[in-house]
């Protein structure tokens, strides 16, 4: 098992824990980037964090909105 650590830019560029996106999570990127890339994409755990990203690709990530907060 590797390291789920990753960079987070909307943390101050610190490294937080990223999970799986839930089923809205999910259809939200889904509709941002397509169902190919969005599957690569994990959430930021830190409290009040908003970012979705590429697991192996941290700067084309993006916040989701307030809802999801
Ligand atoms: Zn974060």
């Amino acid at each position: 098992m590797s390291d789920p650590s990753k960079r987070c830019l909307s943390c101050g560029d610190s490294f937080q824990l990223f999970r799986w996106l839930n089923d809205a999570e999910l259809a939200y990127v889904v509709s941002k980037v397509g169902r190919a890339e969005a599957g690569t994409f994990r959430r930021c755990t830190h409290p009040g964090c908003l970012r979705v990203q590429p697991h192996f690709a941290f700067k084309r990530g993006f916040r989701l909105p307030e809802q999801f907060r």
